[in-house]
């Protein structure tokens, strides 16, 4: 038999030989403007998600992606997208072809570049609505009709509420990040936008991570749809570089300003879990002469705006966010993203990670890791299946070893709703991004959940995050600490 035979491994010869030529977009089925629109974005080549979902979306099929971000993922249904609309009838005034729904303003406005971009020799009108400012310039630019609508769930509502928007001629549905407008409790919006939407229609689903949820609302969504996944479930970008530095908590921002500086490094994205930690590592870097700004949920919409602006202009060389307001900042090439804190919830560090390595460009995600934070740590490499190798900076050394986190059989935590008591641990100014009052709708007990409009919502559901399954044990493994300043066995530390 043939296949039991052994035979010689390819040769680099037989490879160059039998290798498939890159793929191209114009055998994608593209038409000449959006490819000359490609053209003049500078991709060479489509990524993975492109060669898989546009020859799909232009055939008219409903689509299910699991693509992280920086995959190329708004390009693979906003091109197919145009081409079909490009094709079809004239919107009506106040009427909408395709509707694109976002979990934030951020991710809209990005998302609304990329359609103006991609549809920019086609004669096809596009727009992008979302919360925390004037409804009225929106209701304007919907009067003459859209064809490609960008919008958060709730502001759309608010503008249908008010007769500015008609969804008769919706052809194509799209949920970009479905599973982040999930964690931020957008269900209830959701299903009241697929109920006012015509029932013949074509939907394309994008999530970043999977979950049950997600399965839950494809199932009712999607027709026969083509699955793609273009990287393993819950697995970060493979072109970024992930490490650790171990470091006691209150070190962290002296090193943070010592590795920019030593380091050089001129556009770095940090995560910290609160709003007020963001405020005060920007006050700290700025005097360490550090140019920084920060952006979250109580900054305004203008601001948040304009410090975006100035970061991808490389006018501010460090950007301090929080996670909800990091969702759709996309810039190429964001060499560094630092992990100034672990995320509470292990699927935000896929989300963070993200930002960095976009489209197969390199990219390093680095974590600055204190004692305390081992448990997340462990949560974190559960997900990603994999170690995290371990670094010391030289004048940083803990003295608060951060102990062995293989042997913390942690459960990677449900994105749920935080408990009642850990939010009272947190004290007021100590609330995470994700219980921002201004962009932050994810639900609290007892309490409906509300979005960036500040409108009430209601979840998919309310059952309680999982119990992480060996606390105890991984407690009384944590009292069993190594010695003060002994390297960890199960990674290797390299002092830098
Ligand atoms: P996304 O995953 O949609 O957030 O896209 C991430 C980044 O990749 C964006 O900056 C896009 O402009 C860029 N991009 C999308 N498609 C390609 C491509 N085929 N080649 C190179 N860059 C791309």
């Amino acid at each position: 038999m043939l296949a039991d035979q052994p035979c010689n491994p390819p040769t680099p010869d037989h490879q160059l030989l039998f290798e498939k030529p890159p793929m191209s977009f114009a055998s994608l089925g593209l038409s000449a403007p959006l490819l000359q629109a490609i053209d003049e974005s500078g991709y060479a080549t489509p990524t993975p998600i492109q060669v898989k979902a546009i020859p799909a979306v232009l055939a008219g099929r409903d689509v299910m992606a699991t693509a992280q971000t920086g995959t190329g993922k708004t390009a693979s249904f906003t091109l197919p997208l145009l081409q079909r609309l490009a094709n079809g009838s004239r919107v009506r005034s106040n009427h909408i072809r395709a509707l694109v729904l976002t979990p934030t303003r951020e991710l809209a406005v990005q998302v609304g570049q990329n359609v103006a971009s991609y549809g920019k020799h086609l004669s096809l009108k596009s727009g992008v609505v979302y919360g925390g400012v004037k409804i009225n310039p929106q209701m304007m630019k919907l009067r003459s009709g859209v064809d490609v609508l960008v919008a958060t769930p709730g502001r759309l509502l608010d503008l249908f509420s008010q007769n500015a928007v008609k969804f008769s001629q919706v052809e194509t549905l799209v949920l970009d990040e479905a599973d982040r407008m999930l964690d931020m409790g957008f269900i209830g919006d959701i299903r009241k936008i697929l109920a006012l939407l015509p029932k013949r229609r074509q939907n394309l689903l994008f999530s970043a991570t999977f979950s049950d949820d997600i399965r839950k609302l494809s199932d009712g969504l999607l027709n026969k749809p083509l699955q793609i996944e273009v990287s393993p479930r819950n697995s970060t970008a493979q072109s970024v570089k992930q490490w650790v530095y171990e470091v006691d908590k209150s070190k962290k921002a002296a090193l943070l300003s010592h590795l920019v500086r030593n380091q050089g490094w001129t556009q770095v994205l940090v995560f910290t879990r609160t709003k007020h930690g963001a405020d005060s590592l920007v006050q700290n870097l700025i005097r360490d002469g550090i140019s920084a700004s920060a952006i979250h949920g109580s900054k305004s919409q203008g601001v948040r705006t304009r410090v975006l602006a100035d970061f991808k202009a490389n006018r501010v060389r460090v950007l301090v966010a929080t996670d909800i307001a990091a969702r759709g900042i996309d810039i190429s090439e964001l060499p560094q993203v630092i992990n100034f804190e672990l995320p509470k919830v292990p699927e935000d560090y896929i989300h963070r990670i993200g930002r960095t390595g976009r489209a197969e460009s390199a990219g390093e995600g680095i974590s600055l890791v204190s004692a305390d934070e081992v448990k997340l740590l462990a949560a974190i490499e559960t997900l990603i299946r994999q170690t995290l190798v371990r670094e010391v900076e030289k004048g940083f050394i803990p003295t608060h070893a951060v102990p062995l986190s293989r042997d913390l059989r942690v459960r990677p935590k449900k994105p749920k709703k935080p408990k009642q008591k850990q939010k009272k641990e947190q004290g007021a100014d100590q609330k995470t991004d994700r219980k921002e009052q201004s962009d932050n709708p994810k639900p609290r007990r007892g309490s409906k959940p509300q979005d960036e409009d500040g409108r009430q919502r209601a979840t998919l559901s309310r059952r309680k995050p999982r119990r992480e399954a060996s606390a105890g044990s991984a407690k009384k493994r944590l009292s069993s600490k190594p010695k003060r300043g002994a390297p960890p066995k199960n990674s290797p530390r390299k002092p830098r």
